[in-house]
């Protein structure tokens, strides 16, 4: 897989997606200027003390592309390659996801440059902790509203929610959970978050099967990388009869064409930290997990994972991107060649700031839903999502990433025009 030490500027991808659907729709040239840059950059840099009692600087970011369409939302990364251009690209891709799936909210993204394996639970929090200090009021929950991403998660969420609340004024405490999402339930956090991301992009796939006439039950998937999105799509495709037979992350990569047991898998992940030396399979490598021959490949990882190099790899009819970023344009182009279709990640990967969304609604209403409505609602967005695509990709004889940005870009060109720029 590649990783950490990646050169090549994910902005620049966001920047070409980005003229190709605005050229394509003959987007407003004032508003093209606006959505072309972030709103917000900031940077800090916080010292935090590690258990051996040395003092270690840290750098983190966030980025606020857009707030038009409402709050600045989305998650914080922690990985060694976060840097300033990726968190701007992730945080404008979140901009474009509201608008596809219509909910309320702007883009932003966070994120710290280090590596979280390699520290202890309690390091782990006192960076938490200090970076949601730093941050200061550059987050809030009528604001930003961070969430999880790459290697964060409730039990994070849940620091930066005690360390915001600890220190706003006693009496705006209450009003003030949901200035996070992912939340740990019993922290306020909702039902069905967890699996959220990884349910909406089997929402996808099952639409996308159905328009096929593809059966999911017997249908072959690979997946990179299994964390929170691959590990919850494997299982759920798993409950259609669907067969996972090639898998690998940071630590491997390993495959099983009679199928390997995601649940098993998710368990043996939890336990290692990683998919290699898992019994079920055997070790394989990355050229050769992009190789497999499979209906389906899930992107759950990192950026720029299919290009010029490895999409000519790629013998699947489906790439759902489950990753934000996975495809790189050159990478585009070679699948659209091929005749590959993509469920690009700012519809397929939605799911997840769809359910922060209902997080952040239920708080701020002292409501509490069940699994059952969260999932209702979640399939209605996701499905409704789906179809405007769909729909656009054929209006514009387009591509179906294109047809997302378009998608986005119409939403944000009318409120643009409804309320004019000030002064
Ligand atoms: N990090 C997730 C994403 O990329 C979720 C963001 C959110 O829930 O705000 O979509």
């Amino acid at each position: 897989m590649r990783d950490a030490h990646r050169k090549t500027s994910v902005y620049e991808n966001v920047g070409k997606q980005f003229n190709k659907a605005a050229d394509l729709m003959r987007l407003d040239p004032h508003i093209r200027r606006i959505l072309s840059k972030t709103t917000n950059e900031i940077s800090v840099n916080f010292p935090v003390k590690m258990d051996d009692g040395r003092i270690k600087m840290f750098t983190g970011y966030r980025v606020q592309h857009n707030d038009t369409l409402g709050p600045y939302k989305g998650g914080l990364r922690y990985h060694p390659a976060v840097d300033i251009d990726e968190v701007r690209a992730l945080a404008t891709w979140m901009t474009w996801k509201s608008g596809i799936v219509d909910i309320p909210f702007g883009g932003a993204k966070g994120g710290i440059q280090f590596d979280p394996c390699v520290c202890s639970s309690s390091e782990l929090e006192r960076i938490t902790r200090r970076f949601t200090f730093a941050l200061g009021c550059n987050i809030g929950p009528e604001y930003d509203i961070p969430a999880p991403d790459v290697n964060t998660n409730a039990q994070i969420m849940a620091w930066i929610l005690d360390t915001y609340l600890s220190t706003q004024p006693p009496h705006t405490r209450q009003a003030n959970r949901h200035v996070v999402t992912g939340k740990p339930v019993e922290a306020g956090g909702s039902l069905g978050r967890d699996k959220a991301t990884g349910q909406g992009v089997v929402f996808t796939i099952e639409e996308w099967a159905k328009e096929k006439g593809l059966n999911l039950d017997g249908a072959t998937y690979t997946v990179q990388g299994f964390g929170n999105v691959g590990s919850w799509a494997s299982r759920l495709l798993k409950a259609h009869g669907a067969k996972l037979i090639a898998v690998e992350d940071a630590t491997g990569a390993i495959a099983n064409e009679k199928g390997i047991d995601a649940d098993d898998l998710t368990n043996y992940v939890a336990k290692t930290g990683g998919v290699k030396g898992y019994p079920g399979a055997k070790e394989t490598d990355h050229k050769t997990l992009l190789s497999t021959k499979a209906d389906i490949f899930i992107p759950a990882a990192l950026e720029n994972q299919i290009t010029a190099e490895t999409a000519p790899l790629l013998q699947v009819r489906l790439v759902a991107e489950g990753a934000n970023g996975p495809t790189d344009p050159a990478g585009d182009d070679i699948l659209n060649k091929k005749g590959i279709d993509i469920l690009p990640d700012i519809l397929c990967n939605a799911g997840g700031v769809i359910v922060s969304y209902f997080e952040w609604l239920q708080n701020k209403r002292s409501e509490f839903w069940d699994l059952g409505e969260v999932d209702s609602k979640l399939y209605k967005k996701m499905v409704s999502a789906y179809a405007r695509v769909r729909d656009t990709a054929k209006e514009f004889n387009t591509d179906w990433r294109t047809a997302a940005y378009i998608v986005a870009l119409r939403r944000l060109e009318k409120v643009y025009k409804e309320r004019g720029i000030f002064p």
